[in-house]
């Protein structure tokens, strides 16, 4: 369904945040003659170089933000962490997409794990506030605790297994307002990616089911190797969390897949998303694509997986003995290697991805592990 106020090729989308989810965003609105300005603190951001313009200047600068602002039709954002205070400044200057309050409910946990529990979505146990050994206490061991503000990647986490860890948490968070989780026993952890168009059409990518190492995402597989059910719960999860949150945009969600085959929302992030990165290589349309789709009122393309997948992130670490293997890496006929042009790699810092395409899901994960391992400079 048409709106009548599709923002089409041609004209101006203005990103805030210049990292790799806007540079590969920043692409597919190139190929559909799309101008793209980003908004960076940084020099030098992987999304400028890809885009038409780069303004680099603190997000709590309104002057900057506003001139940014009136030369674009349509604003957009690619990292979680921009104040919803600098969204909310310059929503009367550009259509801004998705609406900052989607932004603010998710960039906090307590805020977000509390939308989840107030629309009855289903989650882990969770306290919240500043008095750690209380929110212990009541959530129970073992559990996690996480800082309200600013974590991903599993940065200001920490796991409490056994009494004994409670005294670290209680020292490591003292007076910093955190969120206490139990700690899911999970059978396997899942993600959507789900798009949500200014008309209310919605689409939601297959489900991807996701390794992490260290907090971080290491594979994204699919088909995801989980009972239909437990798939349709987590795509029809992701459809009434955009629904309800009245998402324009994209955005990812995880779950955690309990051993009784309960699916249970673990995060949400209202833009694309790190395990949907393989849509690139395996789908008619891409997550990125869909967002330049969603957020300019234009018809959501095809979700269709073409093949089984798996993404493997790549990740500084694998520099540790030099420059990567990328020879051996792109003599293999079937995957696709994406460098976001970063120059620093430190430990634990995604420096770009590759996918593997197969017969099955199980066979692009022998693959994919075994290109890994060859990749990382590991001993000949
Ligand atoms: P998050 O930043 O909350 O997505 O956490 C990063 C990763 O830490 C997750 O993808 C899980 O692998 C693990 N994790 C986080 N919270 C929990 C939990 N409550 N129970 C078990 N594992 C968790």
């Amino acid at each position: 369904m048409s709106t009548g106020l599709a923002i089409h090729p041609g004209k101006t989308i203005g990103v805030l945040g210049g990292g790799q989810l806007g540079r590969m965003l920043a692409q597919a609105a190139n190929r559909l003659g799309y101008r793209v300005q980003i908004y960076e603190p940084q020099e030098d951001c992987p999304a400028g170089a890809a885009a038409y313009r780069e303004v680099n200047a603190p997000y709590e600068d309104l002057a900057a933000l506003t001139d940014f602002a009136r030369g674009c039709d349509v604003i957009t954002f690619e990292f979680e962490n921009v104040p919803a205070a600098s969204l909310q400044a310059i929503e009367s200057l550009a259509v801004l997409r998705p609406h900052w309050n989607v932004l603010w409910t998710a960039q906090n946990r307590s805020r977000e794990k509390r939308w989840l529990r107030d629309h009855q979505f289903p989650h882990a146990k969770f306290a919240e506030g500043t008095d750690v050994a209380a929110g212990i206490r009541e959530v129970g061991v073992p559990c996690v605790v996480k800082t309200a503000d600013f974590g991903y990647d599993g940065k200001g986490q920490l796991k409490v297994m056994t009494e004994a860890d409670i005294a670290a948490a209680v020292q490591k968070f003292a007076g910093q307002p955190v969120v206490i989780e139990q700690f899911v026993d999970f059978a396997c952890e899942v993600s959507a990616v789900v798009a949500r168009s200014p008309s209310a059409a919605v689409r939601v990518f297959p489900i991807a089911e996701n390794i992490h190492t260290n907090h971080i995402l290491d594979f994204s597989i699919v088909p995801a190797r989980v009972a239909p059910a437990v798939a349709a719960a987590a795509e029809k999860l992701a459809r009434l969390i955009a629904e309800k949150i009245n998402l324009v945009g994209v955005m990812g969600v995880e779950f955690f897949v309990t051993k009784t085959g309960e699916v249970l929302v673990n995060e949400l992030a209202p833009r694309t998303h790190n395990s949907g990165h393989w849509t690139l290589d395996a789908c008619m349309t891409s997550q990125f694509e869909q967002q330049v789709r969603a957020i300019c009122g234009l018809p959501l393309g095809a979700v269709t997986l073409q093949s089984p997948v798996v993404m493997v992130n790549i990740l500084g670490d694998a520099w540790a003995q030099g420059e990567p293997n990328w020879d051996a890496l792109l003599a293999q006929p079937n995957v696709r290697l994406h460098l976001y042009g970063k120059t620093d790699p430190r430990p634990g810092r995604k420096m770009g991805h590759f996918t593997v395409l197969a017969r099955d899901a199980d066979m692009a994960l022998e693959f994919a592990r075994k290109y890994k391992a060859r990749l990382g400079g590991a001993a000949p």
